[in-house]
């Protein structure tokens, strides 16, 4: 079998499935191929951050992912007593979303669908080749040969990314250091009050509800998180070391999963070779800590996607992928820095390592290191350092806006309609906001510009009197005029 497309996507977890959106969105032929039949029905993700759910918002789907999530306005840093505060953060996605990654992938894979992706499931590939202008795949689809070729593709394989393996990318890091395991199970007896984790010198335990009668269960057993094993895990395993850890019997039972995982932590030399870009995990790998593996991959995508499309469509030169691999390897290195930052403080169960905890505890309740933490770990503290286009001649440009998150507000348009500025991001393209008469009628940018003239319904921290603004599809000011 042969196939064609625009951009072949590999991988179809929540990274690959995001992409395929975004690309699809503005107008290509996208093949996903994804070598599982079936969805998985476990979920390694259960946090979604509000910087994701707000990019969702971009394109009009955050009430899908909210419909089908509990929320909490807290979120942690290394199972620290004194939780991250997510509500000074903005009024409409303050917030963290419990969402197993089983139900982001369904709601995606329903999108995926409703925008006319090709989700080929079943191919596995095996092998990559890439010369100046195609790049292509071969491998096998319910036991039958195929291979698929496009202008450009995207390997979102997870971890062990054959894509970054035969483009001959580096996974640069450090190899495992600390075992720990989960399992989703049932609770005969749960922690006291609303305690929820407990750190102490026989290791971490965090009993996360599941939104069911099934709680996820994680362990870090300081007896035995620096032993590797190749063993499955069994619920006698988990049952013994939540109890040394709670000082009771939780009495675990019904596992519907059990699992490990470690703190191996790498990062892609490089997030574009050729013809070939890699994002999520297929590009970094870390300790799960704080939740962002997944939030950090789809962000990716969304930086990605628009850039990728434009560049297909001829509106960009290639050197605007570039700014996929600073913009957000960038993001990937501080990822790395944060999540081992917080591997070190997990692990660190001795008297001493207790007493930085105890430490850093009362950092954490000045609000300034709260936000500070907050903004890092939710995803809403990131911002590039450069415009993608040229501001046009003669105009003075807001720097802190460079780069800058541009949250929602209500606008009014000069055709009388009073929208949300989000919704004129839905369709994916750039926008382009005249906030006076004397504002240049148009501007260039990499790609499809909507131009509006448009006040502001109330005012916004550091726009009053700005000309105009330039968005990018990823809801990012490219800049703002004086
Ligand atoms: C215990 C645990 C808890 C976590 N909790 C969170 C959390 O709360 N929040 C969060 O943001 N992140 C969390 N993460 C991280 C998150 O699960 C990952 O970052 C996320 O799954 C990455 O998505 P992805 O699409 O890049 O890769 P994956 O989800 O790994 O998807 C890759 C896909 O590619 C397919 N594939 C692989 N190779 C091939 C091939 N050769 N041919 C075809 N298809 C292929 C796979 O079948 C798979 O479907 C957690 C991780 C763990 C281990």
């Amino acid at each position: 079998m042969k196939l064609e497309a625009d951009v072949i996507v590999v991988g179809g977890g929540p990274v690959g499935l995001t992409l395929a959106c975004e690309l699809r969105l503005a107008g290509l032929d996208v093949l996903l191929l994804e070598r599982r039949a079936e969805r998985v029905s476990n979920s390694r993700g259960m946090g979604m951050h509000g910087r994701t759910l707000e990019m969702l918002g971009l394109r009009g789907l955050a009430p899908r992912f909210r419909e089908r999530a509990l929320p909490f306005s807290i979120g942690h840093f290394a199972v620290l007593d004194t939780r991250l505060d997510f509500s000074v953060l903005d009024p409409q996605y303050g917030v963290n979303l419990v969402i197993p990654q089983s139900v982001t992938e369904e709601l995606l894979e329903a999108r995926a669908a409703e925008l006319g992706v090709r989700v080929q499931r079943g191919a596995l590939v095996r092998e990559l080749w890439q010369d100046e202008e195609i790049v292509s795949v071969g491998g096998d689809i319910d036991g039958a040969a195929f291979t698929a070729r496009a202008a450009w593709l995207a390997g979102a394989d997870g971890g062990r990314s054959l894509v970054r393996q035969q483009a001959g990318i580096a996974f640069e890091g450090h190899a495992a250091s600390v075992y720990s395991m989960l399992g989703d199970v049932r609770l005969g007896a749960p922690l006291p009050g609303k305690a929820h984790t407990v750190v102490n010198q026989a290791g971490v335990l965090m009993v996360v509800p599941m939104g069911d009668a099934y709680h996820r269960i994680i362990l870090i057993d300081a007896q035995r998180c620096r032993e590797p094993s190749q063993q499955p895990p069994t619920l006698e395993e988990l049952a013994e070391g939540a109890c040394r850890v709670a000082g009771y019997d939780l009495q675990l039972s019904d596992a519907v999963w059990l699992s490990r995982f470690s703190d191996e932590t790498r990062l892609a030399a490089q997030y574009r070779k050729g013809r070939v870009l890699l994002a999520g995990d297929a590009a970094h790998i870390h300790m799960p800590a704080g939740g962002q593996g997944m939030n950090v991959g789809m962000q990716d995508a969304f930086n990605l996607g628009w850039k990728l499309a434009g560049v297909v469509k001829g509106e960009a030169g290639a050197a605007l992928l570039d700014s996929y691999d600073s913009e957000r390897r960038a993001v990937g290195q501080q990822l790395l820095v944060n999540t081992m930052a917080q591997t070190a403080l997990l692990t660190a169960c001795d008297t001493r390592g207790l007493a930085l905890r105890q430490l850093m505890d009362g950092l954490l309740r000045d609000p300034a290191t709260n936000r500070a933490l907050a903004l890092e770990v939710s995803g809403f503290g990131i911002s590039y350092p450069a415009s993608l286009s040229m501001a046009p001649d003669g105009c003075r440009v807001l720097e802190q806006w460079t780069g800058a998150r541009v949250p929602d507000c209500p606008l009014h348009l000069a055709s009388g309609a009073q929208v949300q500025l989000h919704t004129l991001l839905h369709s994916g393209r750039w926008l382009y906001l005249r906030l006076c008469d004397d504002a240049p009628a148009g501007v260039c940018a990499p790609g499809q510009v909507q131009t509006l003239r448009a006040t502001l319904r109330e005012p916004v921290s550091g726009l009053a009197g700005a000309a105009a603004l330039l968005v990018r599809p990823d809801g990012y000011a490219d800049y703002a005029l004086a």
